[in-house]
């Protein structure tokens, strides 16, 4: 299939693939440099960390977006899934515009954080209650506080491969090798009260919850990564069953899943009610915010009581800066109110398997042993190590080589919107095959 690695030279300049995608985004090197000397490892965030540069966007549209040399890109990180109607949808965007001009923060209360929770509440079974956050770290961080001080109990169960955002109480397990500590600078006295699972194996769950000493199971409801490890309704069924004998609270991170796989998320989908759910990304309708809902005697854990006692050392505190924040709240009704009818969801579940099933053909068609995984409106690579032709690894050669065909996808993973169309999905899967191509011409697959 390739030459031997013996006979080829190894750096990352000698590759077709790279040496045209450093031409052709010079620009994005140009900022890039820039940006080290100021950004703290280059990049804001870890994801965007590519090589041997990222690409640097200037505007977006649609399913689209441009770089800065105006280069036209589709756009698979649909702002890293938070933009299930693409970007700069007309009616979120008057929203914003309205909103800014009467006050990005208004210090008080507002009508609109009240009209936003109501739609959660109308619309996620689980709701009955919400508290807003910043983003969806932050929702985890209040939800593993309210469960632990509902129960009384300090662990929590969560599953390998399962991201839940990126404070202590839930890294542990996230990324491979699973069983190992998260990394530097995460305490282990937490850690110690976070219990890693297998996916999908009942015993397991049944096992991590017989000592008593759980609070609750967090999940993922479609799986690890959106899909990437799938979960189905049959294990989330069973997870409900084991967790309400154990006496176990179920937390869906719905952060990804909520608004984007049906108008009330995975709980609707599977018509399976958890008793904690985080929400972020759509809920905001693409702008920074999150939130916290489920049953009203969890989420009451951060009222007050007029009990200097009780409030003191019994209410679960609750401050930060942007919760519900005006603009973000405007946002984030103006979306829940496109989607509720169900379209979008559908449109963009209606691509994620169109694109699936192009993906996989082709994968078949040039015989590679990558694997394909995802569900609803994702869909997720594993492309495995490749041949040794290059000191930067497959997943982000790839990744590279899509976008020198106009295609920008979140390192392996595949966000759909309901903009994308039937002509976008064919022009991406072309890109695929063209991609594969390239990349077997360097002899790196
Ligand atoms: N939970 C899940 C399931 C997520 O996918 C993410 C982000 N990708 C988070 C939590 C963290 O959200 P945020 O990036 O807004 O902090």
């Amino acid at each position: 299939m390739t030459p031997s690695t013996t006979d080829r030279d190894v750096t990352a300049g000698a590759c077709s693939v790279v040496r045209d995608y450093e031409e052709q985004f010079a620009d994005s090197r140009t900022l890039y440099e820039r940006a080290k000397a100021v950004i703290a490892g280059g990049v804001t965030h870890d994801k965007r960390y590519h090589r041997p540069f990222p690409v640097y966007a200037e505007r977006a549209s649609g399913c689209r977006k441009w770089d800065v040399q105006g280069r036209e890109l589709i756009d698979y990180w649909s702002g890293h899934g938070s933009l299930l109607l693409g970007h700069c949808h007309p009616a979120i965007v008057e929203a914003v515009r309205k909103q800014v001009a009467l006050g990005t923060h208004l210090g008080a209360c507002h009508e609109l954080e009240v009209e936003w929770a109501e739609r959660i509440v109308r619309m996620v079974p689980s709701a009955q209650r919400v508290r807003f956050t910043s983003s969806g770290t932050e929702a985890t961080l209040l939800a593993v506080r309210l469960t632990r001080a509902f129960s009384g109990k300090d662990v929590i169960v969560k599953f390998a491969g399962h991201f839940h955002g990126w404070h202590d109480h839930v890294v542990p397990g996230w990324l491979p090798p699973f069983d190992q500590p998260p990394g530097d600078g995460i305490l282990s006295d937490v850690t110690a009260n976070v219990r890693v699972v297998v996916p999908n194996d009942a015993s397991a769950v049944e096992e991590a919850l017989s000592p008593g000493d759980v609070a609750a199971v967090i999940i993922e409801p479609t799986g690890g990564a959106f899909g990437a490890i799938p979960t189905d309704g049959d294990f989330l069924k069973q997870l409900r069953q084991i967790t309400q004998r154990f006496g176990v609270l179920l937390h869906f991170d719905e952060v990804i899943t909520g608004f984007r796989v049906a108008p009330g998320g995975a709980q609707e989908h599977y018509g399976i009610t958890p008793d904690i759910t985080t929400l972020a990304k759509i809920v905001a309708g693409g702008l920074p915010g999150g939130a916290v809902t489920g049953r009203a005697d969890i989420l009451d854990r951060v009222a007050f009581h007029d009990e200097p006692q009780r409030d003191r050392y019994r209410k679960v505190a609750h401050p930060g800066t942007f919760n519900a924040n005006p603009v973000s709240a405007a946002a984030g009704i103006a979306c829940l109110d496109i989607v509720a009818d169900g379209r979008p969801c559908e449109q963009a579940n209606a691509m994620g398997a169109l694109l699936r099933d192009g993906i996989s053909q082709l994968i078949a068609r040039h015989s590679l042993d990558w694997r394909l995984n995802g569900s609803f409106s994702g869909a997720h690579l594993a492309v495995g190590r490749g041949e040794p032709g290059s000191d930067i690894p497959l997943d982000k050669l790839l990744q590279s080589a899509m976008l020198l065909h106009g295609i920008d996808v979140m390192h392996d993973h595949f966000f759909l919107s309901c903009m994308h169309r039937e002509d976008d999905i064919q022009q991406t899967i072309d890109a695929f095959d063209r991609s594969i191509t390239l990349l077997k011409k360097d002899g790196l697959v």
